[in-house]
């Protein structure tokens, strides 16, 4: 199993300070446009001659940092699973339609899916993207993952690291939050004196 660290952890700063969101603003325009740098120099060109897994994975880094983006515009929210590539299209600028595409996926747009039950504000380990058969828009869970492509699958987490999972790791990939703590629920009751 391997695993690197995606960088940029894609949080905002909440603060009931008014003036701060004119500074998340300003931060969200410089953001896109240091991923627009950062996205073009991601992407690797044919001559660089990257073996198909490592530019898969690097596929996956750069939507995970295109994810992060679109969380800092839309108030740490992920796009609507059932139209996430549409979405991360229009509103991340810079980002390549060839970040998509896995070099051995077969014929289609894209070939990863995103987990619906992902959320950014959630536990950073659980998946967010995997390499799927070919479909536009794919969300879902384990039923879409493929090992299709590489005998193994590269898997975005939430916290923007990729990971490489061979068949008989899948079944240790986590799909969803723990649920909260009852501490955490009842935050905000009045402790008893
Ligand atoms: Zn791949």
């Amino acid at each position: 199993m391997a695993r690197e660290t995606g960088g940029e952890s894609g949080r905002s700063q909440v603060s009931s300070n008014p003036g701060a969101s004119a500074v998340v603003l300003l931060g969200c325009g410089l953001s896109v446009v240091l991923l627009a740098a950062t996205v073009v120099r991601l992407w690797p060109s044919p001559r660089e001659g990257k073996a198909p897994i490592t530019a898969c994975r690097m596929n996956l880094s750069c939507l995970g940092k295109a994810m992060a983006a679109y969380c800092r515009i839309h108030d740490e929210k992920y796009p609507t699973p059932e139209k996430w590539c549409d979405l991360l299209i229009a509103e991340v600028k810079g980002l390549p339609a060839g970040a998509f595409r896995c070099s051995k996926g077969k014929d289609g747009r894209c070939h990863y899916a995103m987990n619906p039950l992902a959320d950014p504000c959630g536990a950073p380990d659980v998946v967010l993207l995997f390499e799927s058969k070919p479909g536009w828009n794919q969300a879902g869970g384990p039923e879409l993952l493929t090992t299709e492509h590489h005998d193994v699958c590269n898997v975005l987490l939430v916290d923007g690291s990729v990971m490489t999972v061979g068949p008989d790791e899948i079944g240790g990939l986590k799909w969803m939050s723990e649920p909260r703590p009852v501490r955490d629920v009842q935050q905000g009751a009045t402790p008893a004196r």
